[in-house]
């Protein structure tokens, strides 16, 4: 059992320490690196397995939006997501500390029983679109300012703010944001303004996990109140989703026809994301969009 250096050593140590009340022995531990740049361990204690991720940057608050939104989806009881045991800063880097999930072998009707438990999660309603914090998708800032209109809510705090970012950053040309205007009249014909649904928020296969018995569970939530249809749209992105899944979903709670057009208008949110994060690969596919539309 090797620490990578000294200082990772430390503030491990003082993270179980704070959180456990006493130096303990650590057993084992494994790095993860799943996500574009924060750092995490498994780490085996006599109490148990946890899960530490930090990170490098500056994300004022990023582990304390993860840790809400992760209360919040634990709270419905609908599906596994692991516990959270605590975040906080330590040695000047924020941590957040959960329970390591123990993936079990996967049963038979995994996407069957994920597909209705994504539903029933959806069918988790508010009065309003948004939350009662902010959080964050992947680097960026996330807001979640409660809206009454979804479809006014998608436009206002999810496409207008990457785009206007986009532009800010010279990511994208002023013509290319002038589409993105004439977008926003046409979106209330365009899509449905169904009831405020709780989601993930970051629904794509890498945050997709085994639980203990076989289940789903899952990890890295950006969640708010909004369109159920924007999380569905962005499981087919990068795939790895199949179809038992999607049938399972449509009988617990239906999804209205035309759905299959309307998947490009949702994904140019993440797509834009992407733009902001990574760069430009992803902005031949919302031009594509921006032109269709
Ligand atoms: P990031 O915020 O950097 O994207 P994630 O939270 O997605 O990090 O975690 C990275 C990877 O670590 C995940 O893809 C998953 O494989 C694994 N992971 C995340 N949370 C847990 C957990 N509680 N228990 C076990 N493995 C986890």
């Amino acid at each position: 059992m090797t620490f990578q250096t000294q200082e990772q050593y430390q503030f491990i140590e003082s993270i179980l320490f704070e959180n456990l009340g006493h130096h303990p022995e650590v057993l084992d531990f494994q790095f993860f690196y799943g996500g574009n740049f924060n750092l995490a361990v498994k780490v085996k204690v006599a109490e148990g397995n946890y899960f530490i991720k930090w990170n490098q940057g500056d994300h004022e608050g990023m582990f304390e939006s993860e840790a809400r939104s992760l209360r919040v989806l634990r709270e419905t009881g609908v599906l596994s997501i692991p516990e959270v045991i605590n975040y906080g800063k330590i040695l000047d880097k924020e941590y957040l500390m959960m329970e390591f999930l123990t993936a079990g072998f996967q049963q038979e009707n995994y996407w069957q029983d994920f597909g209705q438990k994504l539903a029933k999660l959806h069918l988790h309603t508010n009065q309003n679109h948004g939350l009662d914090f902010n959080n964050y998708v992947g680097a960026l800032r996330q807001s979640n300012e409660w809206m009454e209109n979804g479809v006014a809510f998608f436009i206002e705090k999810r496409l207008k703010v990457q785009a206007g970012l986009a532009l800010y950053d010279r990511k994208i040309s002023p013509e290319l944001y002038e589409k993105f205007q004439r977008l926003y009249e046409k979106l209330p014909s365009l899509i449905p303004n169904e009831k405020p649904a709780l989601l993930h928020g970051d629904l794509w296969s890498g945050n997709v996990m085994t639980d203990n018995e076989g289940l789903v569970a899952l990890v890295d939530p950006a969640c708010y109140y909004g369109l159920r249809e924007a999380e569905l749209a962005f499981t087919t992105m990068f795939g790895g989703f199949n179809t038992v899944f999607y049938e399972a979903y449509h009988e617990v709670y239906p999804i209205e026809n035309g759905f299959g057009d309307r998947i490009p208008l949702y994904n140019l949110y993440p797509l834009m994301v992407h733009v902001n994060l990574f760069g430009g690969g992803y902005l031949d596919a919302v031009e594509k969009i921006l032109k269709k539309f």
